[in-house]
């Protein structure tokens, strides 16, 4: 009895909010759930109680006063990327972003407000029509805030800044359902605080970027170099990008050779080490820039040439396919030591499966030039960071994956300091700590007491009140 008058409260409440809110409300046994309560992690399979699917800031208001009277867990999904997939939660409500997707591109100004339910790729396609981008992620179907609350890595990034030093301002709605303006000049704290400290401060619903002429074509693309050469490409990595223009990013991969058309089949599925690159200049210059990598003699596939910024910004995209399996470790690296070399080098050569990926990614350039507490991301002064992704597909293999993973953090955190918090996993509060220097971690632990002082916006790399 008291089960179906639960249940008939619970059809009630699913009424009355479906009412009040323009997008659609998803419960359980709905078509559209299980599709909905995917994330890009395989692993992570949860169940929410409702998905609330927002339409605009006024929803995202009615679905946090909703879960907050409810006294429910809550979650944000915009993308759906996090590597933990913190996204969806077990018995809350879920309020899915992903309906939001306006964008309003000013090319007088160089500016552009997007709403958070945007991928890169939806943002890109639209400022690119007008040849502006700012720094966004490599991977087409990550979610703008979410990229952009840990900080933004992107290929402009040496030349542009991260995607937090491109933001003017962002709206938001608080724990309370305020909604909220912070920028330069309005909610100053909580400006500083979102340029960093993830979605601990209320959930984005747009937020406003500038821009920067870009392309549309660009020296961009990969080259394939046999496996054996990893640990002498990286010595050549360390001093060219020591040395290298904002405008050159590069990034060294070690995975095995893709089934793509223009690899060759008897190289399929091999080890193989990868350089990625990308210049922000006329193709010109870029060419210029990457002499250097040409001493390294031919590569095994060399696929480097002008691209559209478009395709650049798809480089990536079938190594983050969705629906694997997945255990993450990275960490920011003071510099590119020896042991560090050796480490990953080893690691590559036993990769447990031919879908990972380990990446080494430099910084500097203009994220270097930002003051480390100018922002919420501390790390300014990183030289390079190294981030593994192992995926596999089968959940009774994952044992002696997620050893390898373990192991390869393990034998990697003599050589790191601090680390970039979109690339962590579901790794405790240590971890998130990890991401910033101690002032700043004092100062957003005050700031989330401020303005989430329940710790409502758990879901997320939590940064616990003070
Ligand atoms: C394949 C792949 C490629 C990646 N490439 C890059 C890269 O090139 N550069 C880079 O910097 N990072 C990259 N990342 C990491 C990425 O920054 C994080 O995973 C990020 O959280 C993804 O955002 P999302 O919106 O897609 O994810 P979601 O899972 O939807 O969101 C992640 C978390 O962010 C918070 N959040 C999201 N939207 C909002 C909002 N509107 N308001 C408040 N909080 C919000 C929530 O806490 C949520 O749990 C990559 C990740 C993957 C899986």
């Amino acid at each position: 009895m008291l089960a179906t008058i639960q249940v008939r409260h619970e059809e009630a409440l699913i009424r009355d909010l479906q009412q009040e809110m323009r997008g659609p409300v998803i419960p359980p046994g709905h078509p559209q759930y299980d599709s909905l309560r995917q994330v890009w992690n395989a692993s992570v399979d949860r169940y929410p109680a409702v998905i609330l699917r927002c339409t605009g800031a006024a929803d995202v208001v009615r679905a946090v006063n909703y879960a907050r009277s409810q006294d429910l867990l809550l979650s944000v999904r915009g993308g759906g990327h996090d590597m933990a997939g913190r996204g969806v939660c077990e018995g809350g409500v879920m309020i899915d972003l992903s309906l939001m997707k306006g964008i309003q591109v000013s090319p007088g100004e160089r500016r552009v407000t997007a709403q958070s339910g945007l991928t890169w790729g939806e943002f890109d396609h639209e400022t690119q029509a007008f040849a502006l981008a700012t720094t966004g992620a490599k991977v087409s179907n990550t979610g703008i805030a979410g990229v952009t609350l840990g900080g933004g890595y992107g290929w402009l990034m040496r030349r542009y800044g991260l995607t937090i030093d491109n933001l003017i301002s962002a709206s938001l709605v608080t724990a309370e359902g305020q909604i909220v303006k912070a920028s330069e000049n309005e909610n100053e704290d909580l400006f500083w605080g979102i340029r960093g400290g993830a979605g601990n401060f209320g959930i984005v619903t747009s937020l406003q970027y500038k821009l920067h002429p870009v392309g549309p074509v660009l020296l961009s693309g990969i080259a394939l170099y046999p496996a054996e050469r990893g640990a002498e490409i990286l010595h050549f990595f360390r001093e060219w990008m020591a040395s290298a223009p904002d405008e050159l990013m590069s990034l060294v991969a070690f995975r095995a050779a893709p089934p793509a058309p223009f690899v060759p089949p008897e190289l399929r599925g091999k080890p193989v080490t990868v350089v990625l690159l990308c210049y922000a200049g006329p193709v010109s210059e870029g060419q210029k820039a990457i002499a250097p990598l040409r001493s390294l003699g031919a590569p095994l596939i060399d696929r480097i040439g002008p691209m559209p910024y478009l395709a650049v910004q798809r480089l990536l995209d079938a190594a983050g396919t969705p629906g694997y399996q997945v255990a993450v470790r990275s960490n920011h690296l003071p510099s590119l030591s020896e042991g560090a070399i050796d480490t990953m080098v080893d690691y590559a050569g036993r990769m447990t499966s031919s879908h990972s990926v380990m990446l080494v990614v430099p910084l500097g350039g203009a994220i270097a030039r930002v003051g480390e507490l100018e922002t919420a991301f501390s790390h300014r002064q990183a030289a390079f960071d190294y981030s593994v992704y192992t995926l596999w597909s089968e959940q009774s293999d994952s044992e002696h994956h997620l050893r390898w993973t373990e192991d390869l953090g393990s034998a990697m955190r003599s050589y790191s300091a601090g680390v970039y918090i979109n690339q962590i996993g579901d790794e405790g509060t240590e971890r998130v700590r990890e991401g910033y220097s101690p002032a700043a971690w004092l100062r957003l632990r005050q700031l989330k007491a401020k303005y989430d002082p329940s710790n409502i916006f758990r879901m997320n790399h939590n940064i616990p009140p003070n």
